[in-house]
């Protein structure tokens, strides 16, 4: 069989990193690239949502996928993979239906009962696929509205954030792994999006004095990932015409994003919430070997700083803290356990150099004069 090669990138599905690599079609899809090689079978390739001409194939096991934009190579892999189009689950049509229609219904419990408790209800209803679509559009969204701050992936660092992740993911009731992202950016703050995104702006690891705080940061916002509160308040800040759109299957042309990502970064989750996010952050990082209280120690230090810096788009307006948090925090976290930390010292120093140096000599103006704490 002719074989047919093509540019892409991959994407393993746990970190956010674009991998470049080569796409050759045979009878079977190799993916070669610097540190990547696969050799899936034609049966196993899903087409994914993605925006044309991007084309998004996803393995039918597992979150790896590739994109590439090749017309010729998209017509080659639609003749040649007959269940590209199949649909992941059993019954994929009739869970469609549906969604559609209690999508439709909750357009009318909107109405009657109002948008945030119409948002309790229906978050949890939302399929997975949707959701994924979402996050992808909402965390494009943000990234442009915090003026496209550059991606940090320094290999180390990230081996060392990846690797944390999925300690502190193992084990807790997570709907997915979820995937972070950390992007250079001076205010402290971390995010997370529909579809199990979280992203890390570098000010707060630049904040964290060690890697259980970090640690504290990054299951925090697990915690909002698992109790899946990010979709809830994209739809209660999109609102009823977000729910429209959802039912008539437009999100990537919607206006309704550039709402919904302002309230992703401006809007803060219920005190119970938060609460319930600080609980399940404790948790994941005593399980993990770290210290819960650390949580509470750099979020108390980001509310000072933030003090002095009242136009920022701060992590505490997402995430409003108290004394009475931090209190509460401490308590579950009981006792500081015995051991040096949820990081080595070599990977707690490898992670706070995740983005690399800046090369124009402007970012460098922004990112120095981020006070040492
Ligand atoms: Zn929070």
């Amino acid at each position: 069989m002719e074989a047919i090669t093509t540019a892409g990138t991959f994407f393993d599905g746990i970190s956010a990193r674009p991998r470049p690599v080569t796409l050759r079609l045979t009878f079977r899809l190799q993916i070669l690239g610097e540190d990547v090689t696969r050799d899936w079978s034609l049966l196993d390739l899903r087409a994914t949502d993605a925006a044309s001409p991007v084309m998004r194939i996803s393995h039918a096991q597992g979150a790896e996928s590739v994109e590439f934009t090749d017309a010729a190579f998209a017509e080659a892999l639609k003749a040649r993979c007959p269940d590209l189009g199949r649909a992941e689950r059993e019954g994929g049509l009739t869970r469609l239906v549906l969604w559609s229609i209690a999508a439709g219904v909750s357009v009318l419990l909107t109405a009657i009962y109002g948008v945030p408790a119409a948002s309790n209800l229906i978050a949890p209803l939302v399929p997975r696929a949707i959701e994924a679509q979402l996050g992808r559009s909402v965390d494009t969204q943000i990234v442009s509205l915090l003026g496209d701050p550059p991606l940090c992936d320094e290999g180390a660092a990230r081996a060392v954030l990846d690797r944390l992740a999925a300690r502190l993911a193992e084990g807790m009731a997570l709907p997915e792994r979820p995937q972070v992202s950390v992007r250079r950016h001076t205010v402290a703050n971390a995010l997370a999006l529909p579809g199990g995104r979280v992203i890390l702006l570098s000010d707060i690891i630049a904040k964290a004095r060690n890697g259980d705080e970090l640690a504290g940061i990054l299951a925090h916002e697990f915690g909002h990932v698992a109790a899946r509160d990010p979709m809830r308040s994209v739809i209660t800040a999109g609102g009823t015409s977000f729910l429209l759109s959802l039912v008539l299957g437009d999100l990537t042309g919607s206006t309704v994003l550039v709402t919904i990502g302002q309230a992703a970064i401006s809007a803060g989750y219920s005190r119970d919430a938060e609460r319930a996010a600080d609980a399940y952050a404790v948790a994941a990082v005593k399980r993990a070997g770290g210290d819960g209280a650390a949580l509470a120690a750099i979020l108390e230090r980001i509310t000072k700083a933030d003090d002095e810096k009242p136009d920022a788009i701060a992590f505490l307006r997402s995430h409003p803290f108290t004394a009475e948090r931090a209190a509460r925090i401490r308590s579950l976290a009981g006792e500081k356990p015995a051991g040096s930390g949820i990081l080595s010292e070599a990977e707690w120093q490898s992670v706070q150099g995740i983005c690399p140096k800046p090369t124009k000599p402007d970012d460098g103006k922004k990112a120095a004069p981020t006070e040492k704490l």
